[in-house]
């Protein structure tokens, strides 16, 4: 008889399932007992062709992938397989007599090194690069690469950390949950459970240890709290049933324009970064897109697309989205989101270095380039309600350089994000020259907190509820207020039902989110007028901690609200 227990993670993708459990194959590791290379292009040879295997197994998949941004994680991760700094690694250490399995670990930890040493996006793939590592060492070992097992039944899958790879091809029939010991809220593995709709929950700290002592054990997961009960009772899974229902309740009915109950008018978009989400998200009952992050069709790239790539892009990006608004922002690169063709050299700190607006004046031909782009889509598709917006603003002077270019170019809605404390507490200038600004909450909370966004043992700090971030926000309204100019939220912070209604009750005027997050959004709206979200605001404001600020508004919010978490 399994015990009963119930642990507790970070939930990453709403919904309830149980079922019996299927543990992700762990990897094999070094061979203890292998030979010292005497020959060591042989063994190079050997390497190579595992790794080649690797990545044109990875290829493949990628052909099955069942969404845009699956492809696109599992070719990258192939791209890494046969990346040459790589494979000269492993060359270096069999050249000096090491194993050929110790050779790839010593090779891959050194690349992974240099890859944290950069920090951001840079640091993130070294997830992926662990998993190449893992699956070329079982391919020169002869035994099956590590991973999901086949299944052949519906089961809440639990590993360590799940590889984006392995997550991009999931089947959501046969895994109804997901379950890791690791990870962090903004990994790829947490947002292609998302978008997959799979629930899932990461950082279950005790996961292992209790399978490891339990036998035939099933499992039930509520991946919005980020609950998961080992050996669930009858009554648990009814209860977890339960809550599903009540929230299929709580969103029925779920439609039209976002609005307090009220009448409040609060715009809900979709946040995008390819012209395929927008065809998607421009099918959900959404009033357009907040934020189109472009900087995903420059990366993994060796050039900037062209101009003409662009504006098809775009174009199609505005033609999706009809009469609707598409607030396109500006390439982001750098830190987290390197481009080796606009490579400024290596810095220190890279997220306060020369990323987002900072890159585009040192490098104006890429920013031209896209200003003219947007341009021209905007001409191609007239109807189009175009926005366009600079990441990363912290001065005045910033603010007039890109508003003079993009209105140069003959952009009529010209904004800024605000993702720095310098932006919150001198919006009012800001939006004193440009027509709008969204409020970037991943960043403003980083640099507010200090507190590295990839840090997933860092998530307290990074918390919106922190009631230093508020104040941020509310810094942001209120020089929108002043100036009658819109404020948006564009961060995770604005998919988050009970967020929702304090960024309301702060003054923030539109919510822009993963489009599946947007039902949610708006019935938690509905459910309350805004003088109730300007009290929740001022509580959680007021409160002195982040677990006050939150704990305060959910006491204050409708009993249904609960449902929809
Ligand atoms: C943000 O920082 O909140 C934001 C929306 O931009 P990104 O997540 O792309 O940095
Ligand atoms: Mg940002």
């Amino acid at each position: 008889m399994n015990d009963r227990l119930v642990l507790h993670g970070i939930g990453v993708s709403a919904g309830t399932a149980s079922g019996p459990v299927a543990v992700v194959t762990p990897a094999v590791g070094i061979d203890e007992f292998e030979p010292a290379s005497v020959d060591a292009d042989a063994d190079g040879r050997r390497v190579r062709d595992a790794l080649d295997q690797v990545a044109a197994s990875l290829r493949e998949r990628a052909g099955h992938a069942n969404s845009e941004t699956s492809k696109a994680v599992l070719e990258a991760t192939a791209a890494l397989a046969t990346d040459r700094g790589l494979i000269k690694g492993v060359d270096k250490e069999l050249k000096k007599g090491t194993g050929v399995t110790k050779a790839i670990h010593d090779a891959v930890e050194v690349y992974a090194t240099k890859l944290r040493g950069l920090g951001g996006y840079m640091a993130e793939r070294v997830t992926d690069l662990y998993d190449i590592r893992d699956r070329a060492t079982a391919r020169v070992r002869n035994l099956p690469e590590p991973g999901v097992p086949d299944l052949t039944e519906p089961v809440v899958l639990v590993a360590h950390d799940l590889a984006p790879a392995e997550t991009a091809t999931l089947d959501p029939e046969m895994v109804r949950g997901i379950v890791t010991e690791a990870g962090g809220a903004t990994s790829h593995t947490a947002i292609l459970a998302a978008q997959l709709g799979i629930p899932a929950a990461v950082q279950v700290k005790g996961i292992a240890e209790a399978l490891a002592s339990a036998e035939n054990v099933e499992l039930a997961i509520d991946g919005g709290v980020g609950e998961v009960i080992v050996a669930p009772t009858a009554s648990d899974v009814a209860e977890l049933k339960e809550r599903s229902r009540r929230r299929a309740a709580a969103l029925a009915g779920s439609s039209g324009e976002g609005a307090t109950r009220d009448g409040h008018k609060v715009k809900l978009l979709a946040n995008i970064g390819t012209a395929d989400d927008a065809a998607k998200a421009a099918t959900y009952d959404l009033e357009g897109s907040g934020l189109f992050r472009t900087e995903f069709l420059f990366l993994d790239r060796d050039a900037a697309p062209s101009i003409e790539e662009q504006t098809a892009t775009y174009t199609s990006v505005l033609e999706s989205f009809g009469t609707r608004r598409v607030v396109v922002r500006t390439l982001d690169a750098g830190a987290d989101k390197p481009l080796s063709f606009a490579d400024l050299g290596p810095e220190e700190n890279p997220a306060l270095g020369r990323r987002g607006l900072r890159l585009s004046q040192a490098r104006e031909d890429l920013i031209d380039a896209q200003l003219i782009a947007l341009a021209q889509a905007s001409a191609a598709a007239p109807a189009a309600d175009l926005w366009v917006m600079a990441p990363m603003v912290s001065t005045v002077e910033e603010t007039t350089w890109f508003a003079d270019k993009a209105r140069a170019h003959g952009l009529k809605r010209v904004g800024v994000m605000v993702e720095t404390p310098a932006a919150a507490i001198r919006a009012k200038q800001l939006l004193s020259l440009v027509d709008f600004a969204s409020i970037g909450t991943n960043d403003l909370s980083q640099y507010t907190m200090a507190a590295d966004r990839m840090e997933g043992e860092l998530a307290h700090l990074l918390s919106p509820w922190q009631p230093a971030v508020l104040s941020m926000v509310r810094a942001t309204c209120r020089g929108g207020e002043a100036t009658g100019k819109p404020v948006g939220v564009c961060g995770e912070a604005g998919g988050d039902p009970l967020m929702a209604l304090v960024l309301v009750g702060l003054g923030v005027t539109s919510l822009s989110m993963a489009p599946g997050k947007v039902n949610a959004v708006r019935a938690a709206l509905r459910l309350h007028d805004l003088d109730t979200c300007r009290q929740m605001a001022n509580y959680a404001e007021d409160a002195q901690t982040a677990t006050d600020a939150r704990n305060a508004v959910l006491n204050m919010a409708d009993p249904v609200l609960r449902d929809l978490l």
